[in-house]
C-alpha cells in the first residue's frame, strides 16, 4: 500500500501519467533508459507478475494487457519496434513492489540482456 506506485495511483505523488483506463495506468519513467520509458502498471494491488498471473480475474489480464499494446500503438512504436520488460523478484532486480510493466522505444535496441 506505500509503494511508490501504490501511491502514484492514489494521486499522492506526481507522476507524467500518459493513459489510464479501468484496468490500468501508464506515465514516464523518472529515470529513461530509453528516448521513451513509459511503465504502465495495473490498477489492483498486485506485487508482480507471479502475483498478477496467479491471483487477478480475466477481465484485469485482459485489460492490462490491451492497455499495455495501446499504450505502445498510441506512441507511434507499433512500426519501428519496442521492447516489454517485467522484472520480477529478486534475481529479476524488481525494485517496486506493484507488478509494472517497462515500455521502451524510440531506438534500435540490442542484445536482450545486460548486467
Ligand atoms: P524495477 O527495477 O523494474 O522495479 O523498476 C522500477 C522503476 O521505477 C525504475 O525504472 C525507476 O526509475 C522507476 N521509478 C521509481 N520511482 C518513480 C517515480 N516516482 N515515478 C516514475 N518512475 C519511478
Amino acid at each position: 500500500d506505500t509503494n511508490i506506485f501504490a501511491r502514484i495511483l492514489r494521486r499522492e505523488l506526481p507522476a507524467r501519467i500518459v493513459y489510464e483506463d479501468e484496468h490500468a495506468l501508464a506515465f514516464h519513467d523518472i529515470n529513461p533508459q530509453a528516448p521513451l520509458h513509459l511503465l504502465v502498471i495495473p490498477k489492483g494491488a498486485y506485487v508482480s507478475w507471479d502475483d498478477f498471473s496467479a491471483r487477478a480475474s480475466e477481465a484485469e489480464i485482459a485489460g492490462f494487457v490491451r492497455a499495455v499494446g495501446h499504450v505502445a500503438r498510441e506512441a507511434g512504436l507499433v512500426a519501428p519496434g519496442y521492447r516489454l520488460l517485467a522484472n520480477t523478484g529478486g534475481h529479476g532486480h524488481q525494485e517496486v513492489p506493484h507488478l509494472h510493466v517497462h515500455l521502451f522505444g524510440g531506438r534500435q535496441f540490442g542484445a536482450m540482456l545486460v548486467d
